[in-house]
């Protein structure tokens, strides 16, 4: 099973010299494991994964956490929508007023984009989650919703003894007095418990998350006690913020491992990143 990174950036698309390690792309994960092709969210960087889509898919699903602008930006962009052959599943949250297929047609009409969802050729459904369990081919999935601002959840994946979790927006530490410490009362715990790998929201540095409380990101030391918590194998920093440079998010974390262990391994989201597992 290969895991690849398109795109790591929060809020909007940052491109840029100075940001050319980490990449400007909006938040979009490839999940490849034989003729399985799971894409979670539909960020600026779906756009990239257009050029090398393994030609055996013919079926894609598509999990959106919300539908934050930054997270379904890629869709219309994304060619394997225009393809009547292709069958695209997107899998995401309804709000409490308003169906799935509702909110993603604000996106997919005038004035925002041209083409409107249901004249997309392809073919495929829209499935609406919320705290749910499903199965994509060999991956046992479960959904659950987690602290963000509107309907947001997060994805655990499973298949064989491998667990990716993904929470790439994420504000663990809001309204919790107990955060880092009490598991049961921590939004997100038991999607990310025990994870082989995490990705996780890590959007400011703990000097700018003390003036952005309830924006509905992470620390980067609130991303590092979360996967404390959680028993993570691996932690992968992700959402970075547009206006951080690939030396600020260096530093960023350099400073917090100054103040803070972890016993698992940590690395910062990089666009274009591939990682291996066994299925
Ligand atoms: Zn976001
Ligand atoms: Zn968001």
């Amino acid at each position: 099973m290969n895991i690849k990174i398109w795109g790591c950036r929060g809020s909007l698309p940052a491109p840029g010299t100075d940001k050319d390690i980490y990449g400007g792309n909006t938040s979009c994960i490839e999940i490849i494991d034989g003729d399985t092709c799971i894409i979670l969210d539909g960020g600026s960087g779906l756009q990239r994964l257009n050029n090398y889509l393994a030609p055996n898919i013919t079926r894609i699903d598509i999990l959106l956490t919300h539908l934050h602008l930054d997270h379904i930006m890629g869709l219309g962009f994304f060619w394997p929508l225009y393809n009547p052959n292709m069958t695209v599943n997107i899998w995401g949250p309804a709000a409490s007023n308003e169906s799935l297929a509702q909110r993603l047609r604000r996106y997919f009409s005038p004035p925002i984009f041209p083409v409107r969802l249901n004249e997309l050729p392809c073919k495929g459904e829209l499935f609406e989650i919320d705290s749910s369990e499903f199965q994509i081919g060999n991956f046992k999935i479960t959904s659950e919703y987690v602290c963000h601002p509107g309907p947001t959840v997060a994805y655990r994946l499973q298949t064989g003894n491998t667990v990716i979790a993904y929470i790439p927006d994420h504000e663990p530490a809001l309204g919790s007095s107990q955060f880092p410490t009490n598991a049961e009362w921590t939004s997100g715990f038991s999607i990310a418990e025990g994870a082989d790998i995490l990705f996780h929201d890590a959007q400011y540095s703990s000097e700018e998350y003390k003036t952005r409380i309830g924006w509905g990101h992470s620390s980067v030391e609130d991303a590092l006690d979360f996967g404390t918590l959680a028993k993570v194998k691996k932690i992968v920093l992700f959402h970075h913020d547009p206006a951080h440079t690939d030396d600020n998010l260096k530093t960023m974390l350099a400073e917090t491992l100054q103040e803070k262990k972890c016993d698992f391994e940590v690395e910062i989201a990089t666009e274009g990143t591939l990682f291996e597992f066994e299925s």
